[in-house]
């Protein structure tokens, strides 16, 4: 399958001292990731992500969502909506300005309005505007594709692989690397690319459960995670005094 090729060339890759025991087996990380996932969908269920009707709605959303919480992007897509311009032939005519306007909920919407007609032009341009066509590209390339866009870095980039096109690639985000940190499973210098490949190594790639995990990671992150912690109570209080 296309997808594995990639995850077989993204799981070869050297990591660079992301971990913070070295001596710790492969294993270790296995058992790791596997435990917090447990907890954390016992502790809160399933969290059905992505809340979005379309893939394209989806990958609209993963560029509003930047910098932003989800009850704006929401204001946001419903202007869209209720202006019939949600889709991908509509936002390629409409106005920077008007677009502008009508995802001002979501915050800069100025630089949103520019990213959001950037993955436009780049979506008609290779793939005649079709994000089902866009899906039928080889995982590895599409995503670099998506990162050469205007506005698209990698948190972006894998979110619209994931949520939208269901490619198994892991998303990582601030809470995701605050958890990591906490626990002692990444250092604070452990880039983007270096997280993501301790996910791709240590479990396998199933596009539900990266799905599950990372909407799992955000909810705890916004209820117990927090820049000051709240780990009483935390479903990952138990793997601290287990792991620390
Ligand atoms: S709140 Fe505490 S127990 Fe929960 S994930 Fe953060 S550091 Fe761990």
């Amino acid at each position: 399958m296309v997808v594995s090729s990639w995850a077989e060339k993204t799981a070869g890759r050297r990591s660079r001292k992301v971990i913070i025991n070295p001596h710790k087996k492969k294993t270790d990380y296995s058992r790791y990731l596997k435990e917090i996932y447990k907890l954390l969908v016992r502790a809160f269920g399933p969290q059905h992500w992505w809340p979005g009707d379309t893939p394209f709605e989806v990958a609209v959303g993963a560029i509003l969502t930047q910098n932003t919480n989800w009850g704006n992007v929401e204001k946001a897509i419903n202007n869209l909506k209720k202006s019939r311009a949600l889709s991908a032939k509509a936002l390629y005519k409409i106005q920077d300005k008007r677009l502008a306007s009508l995802i001002r909920p979501a915050g800069y919407y100025n630089i949103k309005s520019k990213r959001i007609k950037a993955f436009l032009k780049f979506l008609t341009n290779h793939y005649r505007g079709s994000m089902k066509t866009m899906g039928t590209q080889e995982t590895g390339d599409l995503r670099q594709q998506l990162l050469d866009v205007h506005g698209i870095g990698p948190e972006t980039a894998d979110s619209i692989l994931l949520y939208a096109l269901e490619k198994p690639v892991f998303v990582i985000d601030a809470y995701t690397k605050r958890v990591l940190e906490r626990h002692n499973i990444v250092s604070k210098k452990a880039t983007y690319h270096e997280m993501q490949e301790l996910f791709h190594k240590n479990l396998s790639m199933d596009t539900q459960r990266f799905n599950e995990y990372h909407a799992l990671f955000v909810k705890v992150g916004k209820d117990h995670c927090r820049p000051k912690p709240k780990c009483e109570g935390c479903p990952l209080e138990q793997l601290k005094t287990i792991y620390n």
